[in-house]
């Protein structure tokens, strides 16, 4: 089902009209759960990975022998989705209780040293069709992300990789890609999701436009919330509509656009051959949350509040915010940078 973004409660550039140089194209991915095959773009789906390539492996070292298993983690999720949809609203049994606490034991895998070649796990692929702006080098037209599922990596977060490759020119699949036995952390293991890529305006982040413009934009935030207080009428805060809220950055997952930086403020990062980097993925913690309901698709509307409707993924990164993958502007293939918000 396609998704469409509402248009924005109002026209910020008509209100600041240098904002205009301050806009950007992202393409909002809506993953949502479903069933994805090798050859579309997913999250969390099977990756079109050919048979005679090895699959990439963590060399990073680090524990890798005591986890959860990944197929615990996926049951433990449908047990507390039953039993939260369930009409009663009481949510798990007893029993329930006790399944869960037994998919949630940690397990040890005899025989893994902190160097022994770990299998990545597949994060995401994104086939440039699907996805405008995804800015795949010459000569490719997928973007395949995997991780580590350890938290053992620069910034302390999962060990993301990526692969563009040309799709052509993959021939015999490679069906029953190799798994890390167990996971660090429950969050970096994906709930597969079929895409729904949409185009849509964005602003910079507001510490980047400047701090006369920034300024400008506090003081008619100020002032609206001023006019709603005064109103008797207005639903409190509902209608307050703020620049960082509202008007600049799309939630959830993402390509391209704008990253937000409210976590670290802003850096500047650079790729190691010395040109800017841009932003290539945003993978979040959620697709909205109370401070981003203008942004939830049309489509979803009516489960905005429905138990998870709004982790459709499951993962979670840094303490609920988002991973920033950036690529070099000058050649993608060049190493990554990341930024945990
Ligand atoms: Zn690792
Ligand atoms: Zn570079």
């Amino acid at each position: 089902m396609p998704r469409t973004t509402p248009p924005r409660p109002l026209d910020v550039e008509a209100e600041f009209p240098e904002l205009a140089a301050h806009r950007g194209l992202s393409t909002r991915l809506h993953p949502r759960p479903g069933d994805p095959g090798p050859t579309e773009s997913s999250v969390g789906g099977p990756l079109l990975w050919p048979a005679d390539e090895p699959w990439p492996v963590c060399r990073t070292p680090h524990r890798r022998d005591r986890g959860r298993r990944i197929e615990d983690v996926h049951e433990e999720r449908r047990v507390l989705a039953r039993a939260w949809l369930r009409t009663t609203g009481t949510g798990p049994s007893d029993e329930e209780r006790e399944t869960v606490t037994a998919l949630r034991r940690r397990h040890r895998v005899p025989g893994l040293d902190d160097t022994t070649p770990l299998p990545l796990l597949p994060l995401a692929q994104l086939f440039a069709r699907d996805v405008p702006g995804l800015g795949a080098p010459e000569g490719s037209d997928l973007l395949q992300v995997l991780w580590c599922p350890f938290d053992a990596h620069a910034g302390h977060g999962p060990g993301l990789r990526l692969v563009w490759r040309r799709a052509a020119d993959v021939g015999a699949l490679l069906t029953e890609p190799p798994r890390p036995p167990v996971v660090g952390s429950a969050d970096y293991v994906p709930e597969p999701c079929v895409l729904d890529p949409e185009p849509v305006v964005e602003h910079q982040y507001q510490e980047l436009l400047g701090a006369e413009l920034c300024e400008r934009i506090e003081e008619w935030e100020e002032a609206a919330e001023e006019a709603a207080e005064d109103d008797d009428e207005a639903d409190d805060e509902a209608d307050c509509v703020t620049y960082h809220h509202d008007l600049s950055l799309a939630p959830g997952w993402k390509v391209g656009g704008f990253a937000s930086w409210s976590v670290t403020g802003p850096a500047d990062l650079v790729c190691s051959c010395g040109a800017p980097t841009r932003l290539l993925l945003t993978v979040a913690g959620s697709e909205w949350d109370r401070g981003s309901l203008s942004w939830v698709p049309v489509e979803d509307r009516e489960r905005i509040d429905t138990y998870d409707a709004n982790v459709p993924t499951r993962v979670v990164v840094g303490r609920g915010g988002s991973l920033n993958v950036f690529v070099c502007t000058a050649d993608p293939t060049h190493e990554h940078r990341v930024s945990l918000q």
